[in-house]
């Protein structure tokens, strides 16, 4: 085959593939070195299930101590959820980050447009959030750094929803699971 036919093939799947970068249990295991060593200079994180419970507007505890920490360390944070204003905006004023909502991940517009905003190339960016089939989807999409963490528990709003897709995403992390496990490995 030919390599720039085989390239292309490969970069079709891999824009529409729901295959995470990398694996954390939480938003909170990751530090700023992992994002360096990712290649990260900015980060843009989901909101249900990543660090909100479902439908809720409190953050994880520790949340705003690990912004501290990233954000010391010069990387940029902001928040691209697929949430309905005004829910979205009120945490992401809490948190004090520039956001971006109703994104409808799994399409990429919004990632683009948060890298824009935060000065970097879509490359530079790491998506963190809970779904493959919409965050990891949304980054793959363009490019930016796929990072899937572990939902929080109690997802409580729709059930079917959420049991319908967390049962297509165990057949992607079951793949994921024979190449890596959890954090950042060396290419
Ligand atoms: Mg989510």
């Amino acid at each position: 085959m030919a390599d720039t036919y085989k390239k292309s093939i490969l970069d079709i799947i891999l824009k529409s593939s729901p295959m995470p970068k990398y694996r954390f249990k939480s938003v909170l295991d990751i530090t700023a070195e992992d994002f360096k060593k990712m290649g990260a200079e900015a980060v843009a994180l989901d909101i249900d299930n990543t660090i909100c419970n479902d439908g809720k507007d409190n953050c994880i505890d520790g949340l705003e101590d690990w912004l501290k920490e990233i954000q010391g360390a010069g990387i940029k944070v902001m928040i691209i959820s697929n949430a309905i204003p005004p829910r979205p905006v009120k945490i992401a004023q809490k948190l004090s980050l520039p956001c971006l909502c109703y994104a409808k991940k799994p399409l990429s517009y919004k990632l683009r447009k948060g890298a824009k905003m935060m000065g970097v190339e879509t490359n530079r960016l790491a998506m963190v959030g809970d779904q493959l089939f919409a965050d990891v989807k949304a980054a793959n999409g363009c490019g930016a750094i796929a990072v899937r963490v572990d939902p929080l528990k109690g997802e409580t709003r729709y059930p079917r929803y959420y049991a319908m897709r967390r049962k297509k995403e165990a057949a992607v992390l079951e793949e994921f699971e024979k190449r890596h496990g959890y954090g950042v490995y060396d290419e």
